[in-house]
């Protein structure tokens, strides 16, 4: 290729692009040439636009905040700038720029000019502007959500003492009165209102999630040997074999951290299967930046079917009788997997035992 040829290539290439508009300025800041994206962003003609200062683009507020100049002293200074703002057109249109200026220097390091690459960021800003809606919106629902499920179970508690009282107050009054029947009658009120206020507890517990929260960076050796401890009754009475070892420390929520665990082992333990002993395996594996954290049973597993539905508050696959349990305790995990910025799922199937992962990132974001 001749000289000649490639620099009409290159000569070309500048003009037709229609993206970006490209702008060559003079060392003042005047406009000398352009391209094909910069008539088109702008609306001028090149005779209308050649020899005039690259501010008449700007505000009048932007032009008395003297932005055009600032954007040229830090360009002579670093060799290149950035600024966004708004930019006009020339029907009276703006539109919301990116703009990036690049000093041309000559052999001797002096700027003899600049080239401008602008860029429309009115879509991209718009989308953005939407999606920052969008989550202040979620995020409103879901304050309110909380502040509800907070406000409601706790003035549950309130006509549910009333009803345990009233019922010691029978109990002592008027036991010469009572006959079997209506003793056993009070027992299923009595054994109702104990689930109840459990119930109402642990939504309030589980409102409660993050409200309060220091992060510290938490041995999960440690804290698994407490939850044992915690488990001991049950783990004693079924005679689970808990394993794990060289568990790292990861930076999180200490108290939420324990509550989630002991959720997932008090799980592994309820759901054993009868013929064999209870074993739950708790393993971690570094990801780079998050730790994989699996928590596997021998129990007797879940239908795939329901693999997202047990993480929905109140979802429960078995009756009371035959497990007992209000369906809470694995929302309650989602919820505090989430606190810490990770993800919580299972992988699962009947009589085969199930595995609980979840992901705890390595540095945790207050958030
Ligand atoms: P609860 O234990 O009070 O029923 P959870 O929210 O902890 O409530 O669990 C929801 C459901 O998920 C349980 O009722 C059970 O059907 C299923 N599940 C949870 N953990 C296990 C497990 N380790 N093995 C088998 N099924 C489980």
């Amino acid at each position: 290729m001749t000289q000649e040829t490639n620099e009409l290539l290159y000569r070309k290439m500048f003009e037709e692009i229609e993206d970006y508009a490209i702008v060559l300025l003079d060392s003042e800041g005047n406009i000398e040439n352009w391209n094909k994206g910069a008539q088109l962003m702008k609306g001028y003609t090149f005779s209308e636009i050649a020899g005039k200062h690259f501010s008449l683009f700007y505000s009048e507020n932007d032009r008395a905040a003297q932005k055009p100049e600032k954007l040229v002293a830090e360009t002579v200074r670093a060799g290149s700038a950035k600024q966004e703002g708004w930019r006009f057109r020339k029907d009276g249109s703006c539109f919301w720029a990116e703009v990036l200026l690049t000093a041309i220097h000559d052999d001797l390091g002096g700027v003899i000019g600049f080239t401008q690459t602008i860029r429309d960021l009115v879509d991209q800003r718009l989308a953005d502007e939407a999606m920052r809606q969008r989550i202040e919106e979620l995020n409103t629902v879901h304050r309110e959500l909380e502040q509800f499920l907070y406000i409601a179970s706790h003035d549950l508690q309130e006509p549910l003492l009333t009803i345990t009282n009233f019922i010691d107050l029978i109990r002592t009054e008027h036991a010469a009165q009572l006959c079997d029947k209506a003793d056993m009658y009070l027992d299923c009120i009595v054994g109702a209102s104990e689930r109840l206020r459990k119930l109402i507890r642990q939504l309030l517990d589980y409102s409660r999630i993050g409200k309060i929260k220091t992060a510290t960076l938490v041995d999960m050796n440690r804290l698994l040997d407490r939850v044992q401890q915690e488990l001991s009754t049950d783990i004693n009475a079924t005679h689970t074999e808990i394993r794990y070892q060289h568990l790292p420390a990861v930076q999180g929520y200490e108290f939420e951290l324990m509550q989630l665990f002991y959720n997932l082992l008090g799980n592994a333990i309820k759901f054993k299967k009868t013929d064999c002993l209870p074993i739950i395996t708790i393993t971690a594996e570094n990801q780079g930046n998050q730790w994989l954290f699996r928590v596997k049973d021998n129990g007797i597993g879940i239908e795939p079917q329901y693999n997202d539905r047990i993480f929905m508050i109140f979802q429960r696959l078995h009756n009371r009788n035959e497990y007992e349990g209000s369906g809470i305790g694995l929302a309650y995990c989602k919820k505090i997997v989430e606190l810490h910025g990770g993800k919580i799922y299972v992988e699962a199937m009947p009589g085969e035992g199930s595995t609980f992962y979840l992901t705890l990132n390595t540095s945790l974001e207050e958030r």
